[in-house]
């Protein structure tokens, strides 16, 4: 039987996509060659990157003479350094909000300075800051719109007076926002659109003008640009998992249905943690996220009760990050409601048992 699969990253797909990459691997389209055996430069590959790259900045309601779409190497991680080696020039802004942000702005720090224009790191990045410093000379703003390990998330995009970038890892295509808000965003694949192994990077086509100093072509957005995302072979397998999750997600109502139920599973677990005498919330009430759930155990000591439990009911990948402590449910838009509604019965059983 297939388990609740509340896994941070890599995580859960639809079961659609599993299928279908599946027989690719074997046989894709019927040619009688696998998907992972053919040119990238051949015509069905072609297509698979034309269209992955397509439906990206279709569902964000992007215009496709203003944003490009590229499929990069390296994970969000590269992206770190990537972004500040073409446009950190003299000063970058950075909103401090947990793990992921640190490594950002610590890359960063290899090109040019950081302003931290606000930082949670007083309280173990357990909110949103709301404030930003002043942001006068930046060459752009940096914000990790969703914390995946503390479980919080921006939910209004903060202003910015100059180009905004966003590492969008965990929360891509989870939710209605103005996209084009954004300068350039960012996300590794393995979290909420497809196998380990390529980053979605949007980015304004005009940013390719503002390219700050000679920049090796491997991590040059305009070099990636000019070649159509295949500057060099790109990550076939990944990327053909990316365009079935678009189109399962596209097929399904594009990005505002899935919205409505991400926001309704999160509200589910969200009501059980409060309501449940056993459990507390790590993340701040109004800055809470609706892919990544971090709770506790209000009694420690029950630990090894509670893990007994839902491992019994096929639960898998809900330990929380060694840093938070805990449980983090990743609920992720390919995460059917019944999972989470699985995770809530065990949560009921175990404050009835205790
Ligand atoms: C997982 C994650 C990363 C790291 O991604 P890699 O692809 O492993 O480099 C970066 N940022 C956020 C927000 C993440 O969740």
């Amino acid at each position: 039987m297939k388990k609740h699969n509340f896994s941070a990253g890599p995580s859960i797909l639809s079961e659609e996509v599993f299928k279908k990459a599946s027989q690719s691997v074997l046989n894709l389209n019927d040619s009688g060659l696998s998907l992972i055996e053919i040119s990238h430069r051949s015509s069905d590959f072609v297509k698979v990157m034309e269209e992955a790259r397509n439906v990206s900045l279709e569902l964000m309601e992007l215009d496709k003479n203003e944003y490009t779409s590229l499929f990069l190497q390296g994970g969000a991680s590269t992206q770190f350094l990537m972004l500040a080696y073409n446009f950190l020039k003299n000063k970058a802004g950075y909103v401090n909000t947990g793990t992921w942000s640190v490594k950002a702005i610590k890359e960063a720090k290899l090109f040019g300075n950081v302003h931290e224009l606000a930082s949670s790191a007083d309280r173990n990045f357990n909110y949103i800051p709301k404030e930003l410093d002043n942001q006068e000379s930046l060459d752009y703003v940096h914000i990790t719109s969703n914390n995946t390990i503390f479980g919080t998330q921006f939910h209004h995009v903060p202003k910015a007076n100059t180009d905004l970038f966003a590492d969008m890892s965990s929360d891509i295509f989870s939710r209605k926002i103005d996209y084009s808000k954004f300068s350039l965003i960012y996300a590794g694949a393995q979290k909420n659109l497809g196998a380990a192994g390529t980053t979605l990077v949007i980015i304004r086509k005009s940013m390719l003008e503002k390219i700050c100093r000679d920049v090796p072509s491997m991590l040059n957005y305009k070099v990636h640009f000019e070649k159509d995302s295949m500057f060099n072979t790109p990550p076939v397998f990944s990327v053909y998992t990316c365009l079935l999750s678009l189109k399962w997600l596209m097929k399904n109502g594009g990005i505002a249905e899935i919205e409505k139920k991400n926001i309704e599973k999160s509200k589910i677990l969200y009501d059980e943690i409060d309501r449940n005498s056993q459990f507390k919330g790590f993340a701040n009430y109004e800055d809470r996220s609706i892919m990544n759930v971090t709770f506790n155990l209000v009694d420690e000591s029950k630990k090894e009760i509670f893990d007994k439990l839902y491992l019994e009911s096929d639960i898998s990948g809900i330990n929380g990050h060694r840093s938070v402590g805990g449980y983090r449910a990743s609920i992720y838009n390919a995460m059917p409601i019944e999972s989470v509604q699985t995770l809530v019965d065990v949560m009921k059983k175990f404050e009835n048992m205790i």
